[in-house]
């Protein structure tokens, strides 16, 4: 019970990784609040996951990328599960689309999910944690590909490289107020995102064996290093990026 009545707000946490980061919470004990932007059912699927563990639960439309949704997210989720001591940053959308054919509304889009989004919740959560005097840990969600280049992510890596940035420059400014700030960049986790690989018998082959532990990750695996990163036990852990990729050569 690492994460005791503490009361965490995971961004995309309808599907994958996030689904498996808000499990692990409940299972150590949080109150966790489930985002989502277009998959209530599964989002509410999260929520009795969380219940039946005998934590809180709420689940919350917004897109990460909206001030206003935001404001208005991280307003509800005080008011109902109480103030925010985690915000997991793990909402993120990827495409695979060549740097020449790359069109400004793809490039603007995903920098806006991934990295100002970020950014944005962070700032909401944190502000309203400094003026309440308040505690908290954050908890980016990067990749692997802020370290290792794969075709057709020119938008995409730059995102994740830029979290590890981020995730340093907010710990420098908000650690001193009493909220630590960490990342953890995934490898190949079995999700939505990566069916596509996992499905090809072309390149699935060529990528586990890159990978020392030969297999693919499961969002719980993220999920256990993020619930030690924002739990106590990290106390004395702040602006750090770990890799959790099962080994992935080539970084
Ligand atoms: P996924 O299976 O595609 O799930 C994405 C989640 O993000 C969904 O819950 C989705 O919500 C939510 N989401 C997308 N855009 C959103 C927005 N604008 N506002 C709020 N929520 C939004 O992806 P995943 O594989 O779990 O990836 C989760 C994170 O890990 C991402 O940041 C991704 O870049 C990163 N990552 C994944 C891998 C991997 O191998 N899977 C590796 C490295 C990094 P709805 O379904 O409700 O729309």
């Amino acid at each position: 019970m690492r994460l005791k009545d503490k009361v965490a707000l995971v961004t995309g946490a309808s599907r994958g990784i996030g689904r498996g980061i808000a499990e692990v919470f409940a299972d150590e004990g949080a109150h966790v609040a489930v985002n989502y932007l277009g998959s209530a059912d599964k989002a509410e699927e999260v929520a009795a996951y969380v219940r039946s563990k005998g934590r809180r639960a709420m689940t919350v439309k917004g897109d990460v990328a909206s001030r206003t949704d935001v404001e208005a997210m991280v307003e509800k989720v005080w008011k109902e599960l109480g103030p925010i001591d985690i915000l997991v940053n793990n909402a993120g959308i990827e495409t695979i689309v060549p740097f020449l054919e790359l069109t400004d509304e793809q490039w603007t889009r995903l920098t806006d999910v991934n990295l100002r989004g970020n950014w944005l919740c962070s700032q909401v959560v944190c502000r309203r944690l400094v003026g309440e005097q308040r505690k908290g840990s954050i908890v980016n969600i990067g990749s692997i590909q802020a370290a290792k280049v794969l075709p057709g992510r020119t938008h995409y890596a730059p995102t994740k490289l830029g979290l590890e940035a981020l995730t340093r420059n907010m710990s420098a400014e908000m650690t001193p107020l009493g909220i630590r700030v960490n990342c953890v960049h995934p490898g190949l986790i079995e999700t939505d995102m990566t069916e596509w690989v996992m499905k090809s018998p072309d390149i699935l082959p060529i990528v586990l064996a890159q990978i020392s532990l030969g297999r693919a990750g499961q969002p719980r695996e993220v999920g256990n290093v993020v619930a030690f990163f924002a739990s106590d036990e990290a106390s004395y852990l702040t602006g750090q990026s770990v890799h959790v990729d099962g080994g992935w050569e080539g970084k």
